[in-house]
């Protein structure tokens, strides 16, 4: 856990959240601020800063975040259309600096992103 952020905060219960999935290793919670009638976010509860940062030992880990990202999309009924965004950097908005998969969907998705 690193002081001070907001999603290990949230990863160890301090800190409050809609969460919708959670085990040992993986937690998802809806976006504050979503971006799309769905809008999940799936964090590790391992603290990395950004996509980035991770290493090859992370391959399990982060193959996990997708497959239950992907598992939560038809649950929550966007199945058949749905985003995955990892930020990584300022330059790509990412503005919480602990790993996080952006799921959305439930509404028709527009290409190019910004
Ligand atoms: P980023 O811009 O870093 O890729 O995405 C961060 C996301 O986290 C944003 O979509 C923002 O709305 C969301 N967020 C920031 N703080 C909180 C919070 O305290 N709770 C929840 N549920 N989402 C948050
Ligand atoms: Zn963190």
């Amino acid at each position: 856990m690193k002081k001070d952020c907001i999603f290990c905060k949230i990863a160890s219960g301090e800190f409050p959240a809609d969460k919708i999935y959670e085990d040992e290793d993986v937690l998802a919670f809806y976006d504050i601020r979503p971006q799309a009638p769905k809008h999940i976010l799936v964090i590790p509860k391992l603290h990395l800063d950004s996509p980035g940062e991770a290493k090859e030992e992370h391959d399990a880990l982060m193959g996990k975040v997708m497959r239950i990202g992907a598992d939560l999309a038809k649950r929550e009924k966007i199945g058949d259309g749905f985003r995955f965004i990892f930020n990584s950097g300022e330059n790509a908005g990412q503005t919480v600096f602990h790993i996080h998969l952006h799921v959305l969907g439930g509404r028709r998705m527009t290409w190019p992103p910004g």
